[in-house]
């Protein structure tokens, strides 16, 4: 029996994605705990690239039971949509369960999301405006509305009247637009029902029932350690918790289950979004890495957004791992940095003239700057290498340094962005 975490080390996008497409390959279950549609997990293998948003990432492996925890946003229309997407593809129907305790992001969060963030304006968050932080909001509201409450439309109006009573007070006197009919969201609701009801099962005894058997089961976190509400950089976090200790909770698994946590770093930096980011370039060295990163440039795979980059952060990434609990590494994007003569990583901030290594709060961090120091660089492909003794010395010598300073071993290292771009060790 194993139950394996892949989560975030950074600020999400460091490939989880492609990690969780490659190891799905001897998974039983692939399950998504938190967060929703917000961000996009890209996988390239034999039937193309997808970006997915809601799907869990294992969803190629037609053997894999893919499922949608308690903990998820789920928002049932844009699952449909990328359901449909992925269809059309020609990909075959994926085994999906979707917990039916899970709570749904309805277009009312969508609105008040970019309401919110318009209202802000320069003072806004960058979010992606799935509607995820009112989403959350009502949760611990307890005004939510769980998926097992989309089959009973008595249930269904009155738990859309509490929530409606609440949010149009906000929509009404605070954004100044038209209050939301309960009877527009039921009748939206009600026309998704039938493509979702198949999928919608106690997923939590299913997944119960799994570890007793002994299965293989992937919880896949959604972005990074730095954007989790507690631990992150807040208020620039997203509204869920992306810590492997939340695996267990959000897919509704016993905590004593989970074996092994697998903190996915990137090799450099990269954010989407609002907050912090000591090591972000911003000159012509910035637009290069953002050019060559990721396979085809850094850009959201949600928004399209460019995203910013910078040098590995030692601090952040340490830190990273260190709230992941994180009992292995897999180094993603190595392969990116072979332009380069010399590689530059961040090794610790400067802060009011101190030298710090710990990842400081956030309202230090907006006063810290980043202590570079160069690594010998390697400059040459590396993407069709398949095993650590044949990487050049320098991209090995990289590879170590990453794993001392974030003292966890690397046990994966990822040189490209399909699924057999990846080298084992240990
Ligand atoms: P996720 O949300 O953590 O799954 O990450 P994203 O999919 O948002 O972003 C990761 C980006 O890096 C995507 O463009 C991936 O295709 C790409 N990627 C993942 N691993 C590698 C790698 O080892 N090398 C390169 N060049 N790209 C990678």
């Amino acid at each position: 029996m194993s139950v394996t975490a892949v989560v975030g080390a950074n600020w999400g996008d460091e490939g989880k994605g492609k990690i969780t497409d490659y190891l799905g390959g001897k998974a039983d279950f692939v399950v998504r705990y938190q967060g929703g549609d917000n961000a996009g997990h890209t996988i390239i293998n034999e039937f193309g690239k997808f970006a997915l948003n809601l799907l869990p990432s294992g969803v190629c492996h037609t053997s894999i039971i893919n499922v949608i925890g308690p903990g998820v946003a789920f928002n049932p229309l844009s699952f449909v949509a990328e359901l449909q997407k992925f269809l059309d593809r020609g990909m075959t129907m994926p085994q999906l369960r979707i917990s039916d305790r899970a709570q749904m992001v309805l277009p009312v969060h969508v609105m008040l999301d970019v309401l919110e963030e318009q209202r802000l304006a320069d003072r806004q968050f960058g979010s992606t405006k799935s509607g995820i932080a009112p989403f959350y909001a009502d949760k611990y509201q307890k005004i939510g509305i769980q998926v097992a409450d989309l089959f009973d439309d008595q249930r269904l109006y009155e738990r859309l009247q509490a929530l409606l009573e609440m949010r149009n007070t906000a929509i009404v006197h605070l954004y100044g637009k038209d209050p939301v009919r309960v009877e527009d969201i039921m009748a939206t609701l009600q026309e998704k029902r039938a493509v979702i009801a198949p999928f919608v099962c106690d997923t939590t005894a299913l997944l119960h029932d799994a570890i007793r058997q002994g299965k293989h089961i992937l919880v896949e976190g959604q972005l990074g350690a730095l954007r989790d509400p507690d631990h992150g950089i807040f208020p620039y976090s997203t509204s869920s918790s992306t810590l492997a200790g939340y695996a267990t909770v959000g897919a509704g698994i016993p905590v004593r289950a989970l074996t092994e946590v697998i903190a996915v770093v990137k090799a450099y930096s990269s954010c989407v979004g609002a907050g912090p980011f000591v090591s972000e370039l911003f000159d012509e060295q910035g637009d290069t890495l953002r050019r060559l990163g990721g396979d085809a440039g850094e850009y959201g795979a949600k928004t399209g957004r460019p995203r910013r980059v910078g040098w590995f952060d030692a601090v952040a990434t340490r830190y990273g791992c260190q709230v992941q609990g994180a009992t292995q590494v897999a180094l993603t994007n190595l392969d990116v940095l072979g332009y380069l003569d010399e590689v530059p990583v961040c090794y610790a901030y400067e802060i009011d003239g101190n030298v710090v290594h710990q990842f400081p709060t956030t309202a230090h961090l907006d006063r810290a700057k980043p202590v570079i120091k160069h690594l010998p660089g390697w400059k040459t492909d590396i993407s069709s290498i398949r095993t650590f003794e044949q990487l050049p010395k320098a991209a090995q010598d990289y590879v170590h340094f990453v794993e001392e300073v974030v003292g966890c071993p690397i046990t994966i290292v990822s040189v490209g962005p399909k699924r057999e771009d990846i080298i084992l060790r240990g």
